[in-house]
C-alpha cells in the first residue's frame, strides 16, 4: 500500500530514501492520519458463526497480524526489492535468526555457518539444531567459491554475515550463492550490519536475508525487534514456520520499527561519516595497531565492500598495539560519551572489548593485540575524538604503571 500511488499520474518513487518515507503507508485508511494506528490485539469479531468457522476476515486473530504488522512488513518488502515476496517480523534478531534457519532444515540435514557469525546464532545451531538431528559445521569467512569444498551430501543451507559483526571480514555473498544454488542449497544472511540501504542481500543471491531489528531499524536504543526477508523459494517455508510456531512481535515494538524506518537513512548516513571520520583518526593513533573497517582502503574485505556495499554503517573494531590489560581496561573506562554495553544501532556511542577466541573452530582468531569494538553514534566527531584523546591519556598513564 503506497498513498502516492492513489494520487492520479504519480510514478512509483525509486530511491529507497523516498521508498522510506512512503512505503507501508496508507493515510486513507485511517481518516487521513499519516501514522497506522497501534493495534493493541488478540480477538477479532465475525459477522457469523459461519464467517468464524469459515475463517473469513481480512485479520484473524492478534498473533496473524494487524494492520500495524502489515504495514511494517509492507514497508521492509519495498526497501529488499523486487526479489522479496514477503517478510516476517519476529521478537528479537535472534528469534529471527533461528526461525529463519527452522524454516529451511529437517533431521539429516547439515548447514554451513561462517565463523564470523554472532556467537548466539552459534550457540543455537549447536545446541537446539544439534537435538533436532541438523549437523553444523562452520567455515572460514573468507572461503568465497571454496565453499564447494566444504558441502556434504546433506547441505541444505549455508548461512553468511558479512561483515562479521565483531571482526569484520567482508564475505563474497555472489559467489557463495552461486555455489550453494548449483549444489541446491539455500543461502542465509544475517544483514543488519548494513541493512537493506546499504546492501540488498536478496538481489545478490540470498534466499532468506535476517535483520536485527533492534539494531539500525529502532535506532534508539529502545526495542527489541527481528526481521526475515524471504524471496519465492523461501516465502512459504518462513510463513509457515514462523505461524506454526507462534512467534509474533509485540505492537509498540512494531510501531517503534516502522517509526525508526522513517529516518534511516538520514541516521545511517551520519553514523556512516562519523564512522569513517572516527575511525581514520583512530588509524593515525601511535597506540592502534589497525582498524577492522570495510570502508577503509586498508582493509582487506575493501574490494569486496566497494563492490557490493553502497554505504557503511557506524561499527567497527579496533585492534590496539600489545599493552598491559589495565592499561587496556583504563582506556575503556575512562571514555564518557562512549558506554560500554551489548547491542548497537542507537543514536549513541559505544565501545566494548572482546575477544572472539572462545567461538571459533574453522578459523584462529589472532589480531596481535586486544581490541575494541565501537558503534559510533550521532554525537559530534570533535567530541568523541576528544572522549577517545582521554582514553589514550588514561591507557599511556596506566601502561607507565
Ligand atoms: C544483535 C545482533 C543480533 C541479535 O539481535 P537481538 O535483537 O539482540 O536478538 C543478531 N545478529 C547480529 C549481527 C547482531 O548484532
Amino acid at each position: 500500500m503506497n498513498d502516492s500511488s492513489d494520487k492520479e499520474g504519480a510514478t512509483p518513487p525509486q530511491h529507497s530514501d523516498t521508498r522510506l518515507v512512503t512505503a507501508g503507508r496508507d493515510p486513507a485508511s485511517y481518516y487521513g492520519f499519516v501514522n497506522p494506528p497501534v493495534y493493541h490485539a488478540s480477538t477479532v469479531l465475525y459477522p457469523s458463526a459461519e464467517d468464524f468457522l469459515a475463517h473469513r476476515a481480512r485479520y484473524q486473530y492478534g498473533r496473524r497480524g494487524t494492520p500495524t504488522t502489515e504495514a511494517l512488513e509492507g514497508a521492509l518488502a519495498e526497501l529488499e526489492g523486487p526479489q522479496c515476496a514477503g517478510v516476517s517480523l519476529l521478537p528479537s534478531g535472534l528469534a529471527a535468526i533461528s526461525a529463519a534457519l527452522l524454516s529451511v532444515v529437517k533431521s539429516g540435514d547439515h548447514v554451513l555457518i561462517t565463523d564470523s557469525a554472532y556467537g548466539p546464532t552459534r550457540n543455537f545451531c549447536e545446541q537446539i539444531l544439534k537435538r533436532l538431528g541438523v549437523e553444523t559445521s562452520f567455515y572460514d569467512p573468507l572461503i568465497g567459491a571454496g565453499i564447494a569444498g566444504q558441502f556434504r551430501a546433506n547441505t541444505r543451507a549455508v548461512y553468511l554475515e558479512s561483515p562479521g559483526s565483531l571482526s569484520f571480514e567482508m564475505q563474497d555473498v555472489a559467489a557463495i550463492a552461486n555455489v550453494a544454488h548449483d549444489k541446491s542449497a539455500l543461502v542465509l544472511m544475517d544483514n543488519t550490519w548494513a541493512t537493506p540501504l546499504y546492501f540488498r542481500p536478496l538481489d545478490h543471491g540470498v534466499d532468506l536475508a535476517i535483520q536485527a531489528g533492534t539494531k539500525y531499524i529502532g535506532g534508539h536504543s529502545d526495542v527489541m525487534l527481528g526481521t526475515v526477508s524471504a524471496n519465492a523459494a523461501t516465502v512459504t517455508g518462513l510463513k509457515t514456520t514462523v505461524r506454526l510456531t507462534g512467534l509474533c512481535e509485540g505492537p509498540d515494538d512494531v510501531y517503534l520499527g516502522l517509526r525508526g524506518l522513517r529516518t534511516l537513512s538520514v541516521r545511517l548516513d551520519r553514523h556512516f561519516k562519523s564512522g569513517i571520520a572516527v575511525a581514520r583518526w583512530l588509524e593515525q593513533r601511535p597506540e592502534v595497531l589497525r582498524l577492522l573497517h570495510p570502508a577503509l582502503p586498508s582493509h582487506p574485505g575493501h574490494a569486496i565492500w566497494k563492490r557490493d556495499f553502497t554505504g557503511a554503517s557506524g561499527l567497527f573494531s579496533m585492534v590496539l598495539k600489545p599493552v598491559p590489560q589495565k592499561a587496556y581496561y583504563a582506556f575503556l573506562d575512562t571514555l564518557k560519551l562512549f558506554g560500554i554495553g551489548a547491542s548497537w544501532g542507537g543514536y549513541e556511542s559505544l565501545a566494548i572489548p572482546f575477544d572472539c577466541t572462545p567461538a571459533r573452530t574453522a578459523t584462529r582468531w589472532a589480531p596481535g593485540g586486544p581490541t575494541v569494538r565501537f558503534h559510533i553514534g550521532l554525537e559530534a566527531i570533535e567530541d568523541l575524538i576528544a572522549d577517545l584523546e582521554r582514553g589514550f591519556a588514561a591507557l599511556a598513564a596506566a601502561a607507565r604503571g
